[in-house]
């Protein structure tokens, strides 16, 4: 008698499951002089194009930021060829879960910086990397720093205040940014002149942000600055939840947070109950970029699913303009 066929869904899915498991995603930064950034441009779209990949790559005047995903194989290539560029050469390349299909496409671009400050007349980079910027410390030197100075330390948030809402080390400052833009005014606002002698440790996602930021902090006469190499990442890495650091951490990906264990603290709340929570959702307006901090509780009343009144009130305007 004839075997019975295996069905045919099993296999598709087994086969999805290794392709998934043979891809990745890559995440870096570099900070160097880079005097032709459309050539690089276009070497790095054929380079990619070239190998399959997905994700996106900025290129500015100071360096270079990328995200690609795809297979293991043609990732260590890409590796491999960016770092034949002499400034590339000593690229950290960080590997993370996920691959090709988290990218709608390859998108390779040139501005005027990598991450937008509104400081690319004043930021300098050379071969070593951003000039007169913080001094990079490792996490353990992080608590060192701390044992040795006590509460004299100061932690800076280098990411957007809406972040910290819902994770940042404790007692740390938080500016009132709503992007990177925001953080010249701050910085010139008077509010920190205080901290300006003691020794203040920035971080932020990856540590990208803290470059740019720790050198304008020095340029405005903060005398002691260090960053986090690696930033909160990296840091979460070491300590987890056992450290300095407290709740959960932001990311610009779909999966809104990540904690780095199963008892993370919960330190925000619900923008409508005030109750404890570290869930943040996209605002139901769709033209609205910003975020809700929203307990699960309150979720579950479509009408509460928008950041303000504002963004809740266009959209009823708009389905009774439609009706
Ligand atoms: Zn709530
Ligand atoms: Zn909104």
């Amino acid at each position: 008698m004839k075997q019975p066929a295996a069905p045919d869904i099993a296999l598709t899915e087994e086969m999805s499951y290794n392709t998934l498991l043979m891809q990745k995603i890559l995440l870096y930064y570099k900070f160097t002089p880079i005097r032709d950034p459309e050539t690089l441009k276009l070497w790095q779209k054929t380079l990619c194009d070239s190998l399959n990949l997905r994700g996106r790559i900025l290129i500015s005047p100071h360096g270079i930021n990328g995200t690609v995903g795809g297979d293991i194989e043609d990732l260590k290539k890409y590796i491999k060829a960016t770092k034949e560029f002499a400034g590339f050469k000593g690229t950290v390349f960080k590997w993370s879960e996920g691959g090709r299909e988290d990218f709608p496409r390859m998108s390779v671009k040139t501005k005027s910086e990598i991450v937008a400050f509104d400081a690319a007349d004043e930021l300098r980079v050379d071969e070593n990397g951003v000039v007169g910027g913080g001094k990079h410390i490792k996490p353990k030197e992080v608590h060192k720093l701390v044992e040795e100075r006590g509460d004299e330390v100061v932690f800076f948030d280098g990411r957007n205040a809406y972040e910290a809402k819902i994770g940042k080390f404790k007692n740390a400052v938080v500016p009132d940014t709503r992007t990177s833009r925001d953080f010249i005014k701050e910085l010139e606002s008077g509010k920190y002149d205080h901290i300006k002698d003691k020794p203040v440790v920035t971080y932020c996602t990856g540590g990208i942000r803290c470059e740019i930021l720790s050198s304008l902090m020095k340029n405005r006469g903060f005398k002691e600055v260090y960053q986090i190499d690696g930033g909160i990442v990296k840091y979460g890495e070491t300590y987890g939840d056992d450290g300095l650091w407290e709740g959960s951490l932001h990311v610009f990906d779909d999966r809104m947070k990540v904690d780095f264990s199963d008892n993370t603290k919960v330190i925000g709340e619900c923008t409508h109950c005030q109750g404890p929570t570290n869930n943040y959702e996209n605002c139901a307006f769709a033209n609205c970029n910003d975020l809700v901090l929203i307990c699960l509780f309150c979720k579950q009343n479509p009408d509460l699913l928008y950041h303000t009144d504002e963004c809740r009130a266009k959209v009823k305007i708009g389905a009774a303009a439609g009706a």
